[in-house]
């Protein structure tokens, strides 16, 4: 698995993008894109309509959900979305006597046990830990 960014480059009446030098890419490759998300199957193996079905049922759907968690959240990046849907939910207990104010709570999380503030008035009992992107319940 690998992330990049990359600057498209104009080519013709369309864009271009380089695809990592260390991807198996074959003659031609097959396609599925709504206007913004691109799939893109490097072996060119499955076709271009296998590939946009599940693009549709799988791909877009999970992404507008997490898409709609991290406007809730603000601040939400996960890298496993697709993992963290199949999760079932964790739960963190916040101490009793905890202070309102602004309600940023210290979450840790209980799979990666990373760490970040919560803002419950903003983003309500609901999250994902912003690193391993496993969704979390508070109990408050
Ligand atoms: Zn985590």
């Amino acid at each position: 698995m690998l992330s990049t960014r990359r600057k498209p480059f104009p080519i013709g009446g369309s864009k271009g993008v380089t695809l990592p030098g260390g991807m198996k890419v074959s003659d031609e490759v097959s396609i599925a894109a709504s206007d913004r998300l691109l799939l893109m199957d490097t072996t060119g193996e499955l076709s271009e309509d296998r590939l946009l079905q599940f693009f549709m049922e799988s791909v877009e759907p999970a992404f507008q959900r997490w898409l709609e968690s991290r406007k809730q959240s603000g601040t939400f990046k996960p890298m496993e979305a697709e993992e963290a849907a199949k999760t079932k939910p964790g739960t963190v207990a916040i101490p009793p006597g905890f202070l309102p104010g602004p309600l940023i709570y210290d979450v840790t999380c209980p799979r990666c046990g990373g760490r970040f503030g919560w803002d419950v008035a903003a983003g309500g009992n609901r999250l994902y830990c912003l690193y391993c992107g496993m969704p979390i319940e508070l109990i408050l």
